[in-house]
């Protein structure tokens, strides 16, 4: 039988930063022909992350202006520091591939992992299905890159996502005038009631999506994001989109991160276990960071011989320094939101005129210093103690 140290399954941002870190001895199947397509995503992020992670320049285009737009209000934040970018999807996927490979992790396209077929305290087999045929491979970890499909982690936790957004997007030639502006909607006028979005790209196109949230809605988003394009609301705010380049669809977790990673020899990472900010659905820069990390702590583990649970509680305790905090409160706004009506879009951006570009940044970021929330507490007085009762109430859940 087949060998390796690690098997990755997945293929996307989580999947690429683990294979990276690791090198020689990962293999990642992938059940989708090639990476980086098709597109799922958005790739909305923050140029000082992306910058952090090392991805070039080439690689996103540069936001200098966010608006928010709901049924009565429209609202313009210019950036000077805390940037928005809009990354290349296929681009950064297979720039994070090649990476990858060239540390001698291997890359495995139309490979699909169907099952654990056997674990045992040392290794775990695996079957994957490839043209038709199925073969099994041994290795010392699994690990669940798989996004929302999860496919290896129902083995040690059955529990089927809580909450989840589903998106579709449409992107076409840009022929607006201003390349360098993103637009979020809010609100029943442009997405039925929802959220969307739309992002210029660094080829010369513009991307056009809108979400709904499960359960709180059953509505198709396809079915609004086609009433959005046939209105023409697009055209008030100054978007002129040309012709279709390509259909996107996707499915995003939004239950907040799971408490538990993995156990004994089966890890998760990126949206697999739920770290995608819940508040804008942003995941892909947590999803490097998150894959980088658990390389990193696997290649170690392999070296030194250290028994798993030693590498699990490290990844659990960096997380939760990290991000538990912020991602528990985004759930809860997440969660508020999800059920407003244009009144109360109208009233919230009415509250955010008042804050600073970078403030509003922060916000988005659920990355929040004593200034921004002292400003936001400001214009917005019963928020603290609404907060606080989420974060216990969501704490003792
Ligand atoms: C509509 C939408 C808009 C979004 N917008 C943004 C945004 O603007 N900015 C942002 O940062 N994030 C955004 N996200 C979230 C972001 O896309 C995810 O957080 C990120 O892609 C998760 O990466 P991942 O590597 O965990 O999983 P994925 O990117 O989902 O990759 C997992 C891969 O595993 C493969 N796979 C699944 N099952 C198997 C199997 N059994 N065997 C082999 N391969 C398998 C899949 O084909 C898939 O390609 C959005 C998501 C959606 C749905």
């Amino acid at each position: 039988m087949e060998e390796c140290s690690v098997l990755i399954v997945g293929g996307g941002p989580a999947g690429l930063s683990v294979a990276r870190a690791i090198g020689r001895g990962a293999v990642v199947v992938h059940k989708d022909a090639e990476i980086g397509l098709p597109v799922r995503t958005s790739g909305g992020s923050w140029k000082k992350h992306i910058d952090a992670l090392g991805l070039p320049r080439h690689l996103y285009q540069h936001i200098n202006t966010l608006r928010f737009a709901s049924a009565g209000e429209e609202l313009l934040f210019d950036f000077d520091s805390d940037f928005p970018v809009v990354l290349d999807i296929t681009g950064t996927y297979r720039y994070l591939a090649n990476l990858a490979t060239k540390q001698g992790a291997e890359i495995r396209c139309r490979q699909k992992f169907t099952e654990v077929s056997q674990q045992a305290d040392d290794f775990v087999v695996s079957t994957i299905a490839s043209g038709g045929a199925s073969y099994q491979i041994k290795s010392k970890f699994v690990i669940d890159a798989s996004g929302y499909w999860r496919s290896v982690l129902p083995v040690i936790d059955p529990t089927p996502y809580s909450r989840y957004g589903i998106g579709a997007e449409y992107e076409f030639r840009d022929l607006s005038d201003r390349r360098d502006i993103a637009t979020l909607l809010v609100g029943s006028r442009f997405t039925n009631p929802g959220y969307g979005w739309i992002f210029p790209t660094n080829q010369q196109t513009i991307r056009v999506g809108v979400g709904h949230a499960r359960p709180d809605t059953l509505l198709s988003p396809k079915v609004s994001l086609d009433r959005l394009m046939k209105s023409e609301l697009l055209e008030t705010l100054n978007v002129h989109a040309g012709s279709l380049v390509s259909k996107h669809g996707g499915i995003i977790p939004n239950w907040g991160a799971n408490k538990i990673f993995g156990a004994n020899r089966i890890v998760g990472v990126g949206d697999a276990v739920g770290q995608a900010l819940p508040l804008v659905g942003e995941g892909i820069r947590y999803c490097i960071e998150t894959g980088n990390l658990v390389g990193k702590l696997l290649a170690d583990t392999l070296k030194q011989g250290t028994p798993p649970s030693v590498m699990l509680s490290a990844y659990t305790k960096w997380w939760n320094k990290r991000y538990r905090t912020s991602f528990s409160a985004s759930q809860w706004i997440n969660e508020r939101i999800s059920t407003y009506d244009d009144a109360s879009w109208d009233r919230s951006l009415r509250r955010l005129r008042h804050l600073r570009p970078d403030d509003v940044a922060s916000l988005l970021q659920a990355d929040v210093g004593a200034g921004t929330a002292l400003r936001v507490m400001m214009s917005n007085r019963d928020l603290p103690i609404k907060l606080i009762r989420g974060l216990v109430g969501s704490r003792g859940a």
